[in-house]
């Protein structure tokens, strides 16, 4: 088996280009190598953390005191009746690539999502009305602690908004694995329905600086007006939310959300920046890096949105991403 690598700079593998360095390293190209690597972390005591495309996640600066483990798994493979199986490691976009040349539909809402199908498994990724887990059959994983390969059914997997089993296991469970079932359709529709997505995300994202995508989850209405009372079936009805003299649009994402963007902007926040660090004035749910941006500018930033947000309107800001 190779060995570790030492220090290796974090940023290099972060959407963000932020973070320090990683004590060891290790890309896993094959499953069992993912058992070999979690094997020497176990005997040498070190905490592991897995890392995939490294769109979701803010690195310190300050690195990682431990083993950062890759799952590089990218084998797909076709099977009858529109199954796909597909490895942690392959990016969506390649996944796209595939599903298109192949003519199968069911992916298009994930057009121009980045990152890889095992951190959209962990986060079960969605937009445009889709999730991950509409397409998912079962899913294989790696448990850390019995060293063992588990197979779950999508059931099983226990997803929810930008949640599932994995996430709740913090890190103890690598997806290895998944088993999406995918319909025949039609090449030319389902590519142009993935080129609106990406073309949609190209002129409303600032895609144009390094960026983690949404830094907090849009606020379900449920946790503004209580589920059911006048005030909330009038803004699911109206679309729109009225509230502390700010109008708010409503939509379903899959149930009733208002936008953390808009509770941002609202509160004055479009453009103010800390260090290299800006909240986006494109789309103030993105805290972009402007200028070599470290943890800390972008830390400052997350914590003054939260508290002008919960000052002006009482709504709490819950982070999408993930601090490590
Ligand atoms: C411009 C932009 C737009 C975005 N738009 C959206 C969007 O519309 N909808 C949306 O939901 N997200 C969006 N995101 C966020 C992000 O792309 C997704 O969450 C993506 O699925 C993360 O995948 P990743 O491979 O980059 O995971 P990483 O960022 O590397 O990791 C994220 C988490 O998943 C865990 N993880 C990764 N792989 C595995 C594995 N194999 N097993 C277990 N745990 C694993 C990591 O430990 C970490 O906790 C966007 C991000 C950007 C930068």
């Amino acid at each position: 088996m190779p060995k570790f690598k030492e220090y290796v700079p974090l940023s290099k593998f972060s959407h963000y280009k932020i973070g320090g360095p990683a004590r060891f390293f290790f890309e896993a190209h094959r499953e069992k190598e993912v058992a070999w690597a979690v094997g020497e972390a176990k005997r040498l005591k070190l905490p592991v953390f897995i890392l995939a495309g490294g769109t979701n996640l803010l690195f310190c600066d300050s690195g990682f005191d431990g083993l950062v483990l890759r799952p590089a798994l990218t084998a797909i493979k076709a099977k009858r009746g529109g199954i796909v199986e597909v490895g942690a490691g392959v990016p969506m976009s390649e996944l796209l690539k595939f599903a298109v040349s192949r003519s199968l539909s069911g992916l298009e809402w994930a057009g121009g999502l980045p990152g890889t199908v095992g951190g959209a498994v962990r986060g079960n990724a969605g937009c445009f009305g889709g999730e991950t887990k509409d397409v998912i059959a079962s899913v294989r994983s790696f448990d850390t602690k019995t060293m063992k390969v588990i197979e779950r059914t999508a059931k099983a997997c226990a997803f929810g908004y930008r949640e599932s089993i994995f996430k709740k296991k913090r890190g103890t469970e690598i997806v290895l694995s998944v088993t999406m079932q995918l319909a025949k359709g039609e090449k030319k529709a389902i590519a142009a329905s993935i080129n609106e997505k990406i073309a949609y995300r190209k002129a409303h994202h600032p895609l144009e600086y390094p960026n983690i995508g949404s830094i907090f989850k849009n606020i379900p209405l449920h946790a503004i007006h209580k589920k059911g009372s006048p005030a909330y079936k009038a803004a699911v009805m109206t679309g729109t939310l009225s509230l502390r003299g700010s109008r708010f649009s409503v939509k379903s994402d899959p149930f009733p959300v208002v936008f953390a963007a808009k509770f941002i902007s609202e509160s004055g926040l479009r453009g103010v920046s800390a260090g290299g660090a800006m909240i986006s004035p494109k789309h103030t749910n993105f805290i972009v890096n402007v200028l070599r941006a470290g943890s800390r500018d972008v830390k400052d930033l997350i914590a003054l949105a939260k508290d002008e947000v919960s000052r002006k309107f009482g709504v709490a800001l819950e982070e999408e991403v993930q601090l490590v």
